[in-house]
């Protein structure tokens, strides 16, 4: 603990989200111990009482509070089986990743067996409102934490929705993407249909401005594809896994989704085209070559 009441917060995963995370805590006057894969990017942080750490076990130790922000499940289950022998006892662990339903039980179990308080909060928002200090965490889990974590919450977005119980967090977050893969995947296929049929690409984000068929997100990521410009905000492979963890959690509840089967095929194709780390505007480039 720091000289004040203010909790120390391990961050372990300082990549497109995990940076400005750390960043804004340690702004916010939190002392800040962080850890990534690539030590590199975590050195890039040298806001305010921030440490950056070789291991993930040396992130955590003395930390009450833990945040990963890694890629997916596996990554967050093993950066955290590596970081066990650090953990404080009764230490709250803020899961904000996107991981699905299957590894939120995982880590929850995880969680249980290191006696760790388990908050199952990934996040709404990109690379721009998580510099911003402007996502919404959608929070749930272990309620005798959640005034502990509050402000941590409150350093790094600018609403927190408490769902309930652990897994609320993520179902909601699972149907948030469904609905911004799916207006990724139509803004890109309208462009490639409007490219190949020699319709200039700029009279459809025109003709759908400003009216009930507009939405900003087609506007801005329209632009960027018609432009080329993938610059990562939301990394196509993070898009892909997302829209995967969406069918897996629709296929456990017999639910069809045969939008978000052809989302992934069409996202699936431009990994395959080699631009995973681009940005998702970048399904167009997997469309159009
Ligand atoms: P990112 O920039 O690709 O960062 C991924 C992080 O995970 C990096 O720190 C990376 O380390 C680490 N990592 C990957 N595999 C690992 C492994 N096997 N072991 C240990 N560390 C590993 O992605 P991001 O955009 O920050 O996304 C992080 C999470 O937030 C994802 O679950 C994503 O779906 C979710 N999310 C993203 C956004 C967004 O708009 N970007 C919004 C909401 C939620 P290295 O640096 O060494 O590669």
């Amino acid at each position: 603990m720091s000289s004040s009441d203010t909790p120390t917060v391990a961050v372990l995963g300082t990549g497109i989200m995990g940076a400005p995370i750390a960043r804004n805590l340690a702004q916010n006057g939190f002392p800040v111990q962080v850890w990534n894969r690539t030590r590199e990017k975590a050195e890039a942080l040298t806001e305010g009482d921030t440490t950056v750490h070789d291991t993930p076990a040396q992130a955590v130790r003395g930390a009450q509070i833990i945040l990963t922000m890694l890629a997916d499940g596996d990554a967050v289950r093993e950066t955290m089986e590596q970081a066990a022998d650090g953990f404080e006892p009764g230490a709250a662990w803020i899961q904000a990743s996107t991981v699905g339903l299957e590894a939120c039980g995982e880590l929850a179990a995880l969680a249980k067996e290191h006696d760790l308080a388990y908050l199952d909060a990934p996040v709404l928002g990109t690379k721009a409102p998580a510099e911003q200090a402007e996502l919404v965490v959608l929070a749930s889990g272990d309620e005798g934490a959640r005034e502990r974590c509050a402000p941590v919450w409150g350093a790094i977005g600018s609403a927190t929705r408490w769902l309930g119980d652990a897994g609320q967090g993520s179902r909601a977050k699972l149907v948030m993407n469904s609905w911004v893969v799916a207006l990724t995947e139509a803004t890109a296929e309208t462009l490639a249909l409007a490219r190949a049929l020699g319709v200039p690409g700029e009279l459809f984000l025109d003709g759908i401005a400003g009216g009930p068929l507009d939405s900003g997100y087609a506007q801005t990521k329209g632009k960027a594809m018609l432009a080329g410009e993938y610059e990562p905000s939301f990394p196509l492979a993070h898009a892909l896994k997302d829209v995967k963890l969406v069918l897996a959690a629709a296929e456990a509840e017999d639910v069809e989704l045969p939008l978000a089967r052809g989302v992934a095929e069409g996202f699936g194709r431009g990994v395959e085209a080699g631009h995973g780390e681009e940005d998702m505007a970048a399904a167009y480039a997997g469309l159009v070559g």
